[in-house]
């Protein structure tokens, strides 16, 4: 087939600096017309929007499909010819009909004959766009390639311009004070991000007229542009800098590299982490259907604290389950099933009776028969759509999600016939259970934490969190599910669970501690009582103060500068190490609080 190619961008800048550059689009062009075996017979391009049929390279393409020169237009999208109003995408078509002329992209063609093809296509458009995902990656090699030749692109940070002509960055003398300012704080008064963006604030906003925040602070710490290196990450690829310096510098690579030693000191000392063997298992809660995962919690200060299975902050549903009262439990189920058919019978079901089978085969049916509705719903969508029903993004959204349930439920029944053909021909059965265990046998003698974690993850990705059970999933073969209930032994924490549900008896627990404890810290109390410090304050903002309690409870920081202002008031010579002991307030916050607050 004759092929004419055709490139358009729309902005000048883009002609270098986009994905899409006429560069890469007819890079990638050629290329796909080989691989068909279509012979290029011509080469458009335009610099400008698509929404004008005016324009030099797409006239002179149409006059050369007058001509009958060629038998396909190939494009990088289709909106790089249609983006027109309709009379001039009419025309625009029409043309192209007339001259038997297709349309065609990467992946697929549009036979403009073909009434309704176009509109397919659109659908097609949804299956090929993997393929096109695939080019895109591929056009992120322009930019990599523009990286490692120094030129830059991308968002430009305030403290220099992008001079577009010679592709050069100068210092924007109006902000270029920002780096040495944010350096100094940062490396010498050891500030936080985010002080250091309220110390920023105090001067100016940022350039669009936003307040500066801790992540602007963190960027600018972080980024190697300061000392002159243009370095971008790169997805799967980590980051690729230029071989030369970009940037004029507002930073040493002294000062960069200090910076990166107190960053790291910090992280360091924040990461501490305990790590519970079930973390990488796919948890789901059945109260609310979303997902559950093992969190760590320090509410006792005199151990490493406690793992629960829990939902993430700020969802309501309040299941959580402390991993005591499971973990054991995992490590005998896998023993006991190893041991004999008879312990299995207690954590896996291996006897089908005949109603079972039954059962399993009216669940195929169903399956099957949902299956059959999505794959109906599917082939309406295309005539509601023609019908102008909807939109074509809601088409594309209802494509997808229909596309993925069907995915679902053909998984289902596939998974659910297997299996029934297994217990049919007497294949799950003990030994197959017991064969799929086996490598767990040694679990907790012999596997440091990381490995047991990588071992019951494989074995079983994906767990259901009843009341009193939770169901580990795992495959026996691919399509084989094995379902292990594993028993959650009653709360032992039975107190905390009665706290959460009734805060009032909590608060009272805490007054009663403190009238017989009255000089104890409230960190003291909070360990006493194995709860957090914090819900010793939340507590009292509902119920009121405390009576009879001499020490400070612990407020926000402005509550906590007001306490220590007035205590400097009556002494003020005290030491640092006594103001603590008098106030309850660590020495450390006292420190921050003086410092943040000019006491
Ligand atoms: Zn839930």
């Amino acid at each position: 087939m004759k092929a004419a190619l055709y490139y358009r961008v729309s902005t000048p800048g883009q002609a270098t600096e986009d994905k899409y550059s006429l560069r890469s689009q007819k890079e990638e062009l050629t290329k796909y017309a080989a691989s068909q075996g279509w012979t290029v017979v011509g080469e458009f391009q335009d610099v400008g929007s698509g929404g004008k049929l005016e324009k030099k390279g797409l006239n002179q393409l149409l006059d050369f499909v007058e001509k009958g020169n060629c038998e396909v237009v190939l494009c990088i999208e289709q909106d790089r010819l249609s983006r027109l109003d309709s009379l001039g995408w009419e025309f625009l078509k029409s043309t192209l009909r007339e001259n038997q002329v297709k349309i065609a992209e990467p992946g697929f063609i549009t036979d403009l004959d073909n009434e309704d093809d176009e509109f397919i296509s659109d659908l097609k458009n949804l299956i090929a766009r993997r393929e096109k995902k695939k080019i895109v990656l591929k056009m992120m090699r322009g930019k990599r390639q523009r990286t490692r030749e120094g030129k830059g692109w991308g968002k430009t940070f305030w403290e220099y311009n992008y001079d577009k002509a010679t592709g050069t960055y100068t210092i924007n003398e109006n902000w270029s004070w920002v780096i040495p300012f944010i350096d100094k704080l940062y490396t010498e008064k050891k500030y936080s991000y985010t002080t250091i963006a309220q110390e920023l604030n105090k001067i100016s906003r940022t350039p669009t007229g936003k307040e500066w925040n801790s992540a602007l602070v963190g960027i600018r710490l972080k980024s190697k542009a300061f000392h002159g290196v243009l370095e971008k990450n790169f997805k799967n690829e980590g980051a690729i800098s230029a071989d030369v310096p970009v940037y004029p510098p507002l930073r040493t690579i002294e000062t960069y590299e200090k910076i990166c030693k107190i960053r790291k000191e910090k992280f360091k000392r924040k990461k501490v982490v305990f790590h519970h063997f079930l973390r990488k298992v796919y948890f789901k809660c059945d109260e609310c259907q979303r997902k559950l995962s093992i969190v760590h919690s320090k509410n006792s200060y005199a151990t490493e604290g406690y793992f629960y299975l829990a939902h993430g902050r700020h969802i309501d549903c309040k299941v959580s389950i402390n991993s005591i009262r499971f973990d054991q439990n995992i490590t005998k189920a896998i023993k006991e099933i190893l041991k004999s058919e008879n312990m299995a019978k207690k954590y896996v079901k291996i006897d089908h009776t005949q109603k079972d089978l039954e059962d399993m085969k009216k669940q195929v049916k169903a399956e099957r028969n949902n299956l059959k509705k999505f794959s109906e719903k599917k082939d309406l969508l295309l005539p509601l759509y023609l019908d102008g029903k909807f939109s074509k993004e809601q088409l594309d959204k209802q494509y997808t999600m229909l596309e993925t349930q069907e995915e679902h439920h053909k998984k289902q029944v596939r998974s659910l016939e297997e299996k029934l053909h297994l217990i049919k021909s007497k294949m799950f059965n003990y030994d197959l259970i017991t064969s799929y265990l086996s490598v767990a046998e040694r679990f907790e003698s012999l596997l440091t934490v990381e490995e047991q974690t990588e071992m019951i993850s494989t074995l079983f990705p994906k767990g259901i969190v009843y009341e009193k059970e939770i169901l580990l999933e795992g495959f026996l073969s691919e399509d084989v599910p094995i379902e292990i209930a594993i028993p959650i032994d009653p709360d032992p924490f039975n107190v905390k669970n009665k706290w959460e549900r009734d805060p009032i008896s909590k608060y009272n627990k805490i007054q009663e501690y403190m009238n017989e404890h009255p000089h104890l810290t409230q960190k003291q109390i909070a360990e006493a009582l194995d709860i957090g410090p914090s819900s010793i304050v939340r507590l009292r903002n509902r119920f009121g103060e405390y009576k009879n309690y001499t020490k400070v409870i612990n407020h926000d920081p402005k509550g906590k500068a007001e306490i220590l202002k007035e205590y400097y008031l009556k002494n003020p010579d005290a030491s640092l190490r006594k103001t603590a002991r008098d106030t309850g307030i660590p020495s450390t916050t006292i420190r921050r609080i003086k410092r943040d607050y000019g006491l």
